[in-house]
């Protein structure tokens, strides 16, 4: 039986140009390509930037098969191949020679009045108000009291997710070895009137964050996990945790997160 690898792309030009090429030399090293996602697959490559890297991975439930990408966008923090280097790859992968970084997502429980759903997010999930008005909001860790955060809102990040939003409101970069969670504040106010945390929050992955509006309040926010919004009206509790799923994305050996890091901000 042949080996099945599944391809995923954005709708960007030079993406779907690779995208039969890829196809091509796949087939000629024997591998089955199918034209619809094959959950019998046993690798997903993802050609496009680290939004299309996200995008495959909500699309399809967060698949347990392993991943790689193929970046056509700007500096790819999941995207590991470079377009010229797919036939170097495919002799890696065939070889053995890669690591799988083992990825935990967060998971979002959230209670409204419509019941309970869920949602993950690999590098985030932010909580916002879904009118641009202040957020009132009650923070719970493992059920104690933490604080009463007011401001635009809150980003619960994963370690590989504090490169991306959580960097840019402030929050810190968390080498990928460390098991963690990070609750980066949104504008946060700390006056007379409110009093939040004006720094990020550091936690350990095993820790339970339950969030819960203020009832005097409006309760209509803005869920946000990786770029994808959910608007939840009268939400009376979220919690988040660290999600039992693992997502295994595929590395070459060379990989360094802090040169990637270096190239990206400095
Ligand atoms: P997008 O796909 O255009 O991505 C926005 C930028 O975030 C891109 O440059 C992308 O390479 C980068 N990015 C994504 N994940 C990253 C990571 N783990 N480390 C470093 N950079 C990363 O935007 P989108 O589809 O709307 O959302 C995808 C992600 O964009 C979200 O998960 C969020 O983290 C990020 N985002 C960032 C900001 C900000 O920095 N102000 C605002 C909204 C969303």
């Amino acid at each position: 039986m042949k080996r099945i690898i599944n391809i995923t792309t954005n709708e960007h030009p030079y993406s779907l140009e690779l995208l039969p090429d890829l196809k091509h030399t796949l087939e000629s090293y024997g591998f089955a390509v199918p034209d619809n996602f094959s959950t019998d697959a046993e690798l997903i490559i993802c050609i496009g930037g680290d939004g299309s890297f996200l995008n495959t991975l909500h699309k399809h439930n967060f698949p347990k098969m392993q991943l790689v990408g193929i970046n056509t966008g700007h500096l790819g923090f999941f995207q590991e191949i470079h377009p010229h280097e797919i036939e170097e790859f495919i002799h890696a992968y065939l070889r053995g020679d890669f690591f799988v970084q083992k990825i935990r997502p967060l998971q979002a429980t959230v209670h409204d009045n419509d019941g309970v759903s869920t949602l993950m997010g690999l590098n985030e999930i932010v909580i916002k108000s879904d009118k641009s008005r202040t957020v009132h909001l009650n923070i719970n860790v493992n059920g104690n009291f933490i604080e009463k955060f007011s401001g635009d809102g809150l980003i619960v990040s994963t370690p590989s997710g504090s490169t991306a939003y959580n960097y840019s409101a402030g929050g810190s970069i968390v080498d990928p070895s460390l098991n963690l969670i990070q609750v980066t504040p949104l504008a946060p106010i700390n006056t007379t009137a409110y009093r939040s945390f004006t720094s990020s929050i550091v936690l350990p992955e095993t820790s339970v964050i339950e969030i819960t509006p203020e009832d005097k309040f409006e309760s209509s926010l803005l869920l946000v996990s990786d770029g994808i919004e959910f608007r939840c009206p009268e939400i009376q509790k979220i919690s988040v945790s660290t999600s039992d799923t693992t997502v295994r994305l595929l590395r070459l050996r060379n990989y360094e997160f802090w040169s990637k890091v270096k190239e990206k901000f400095l």
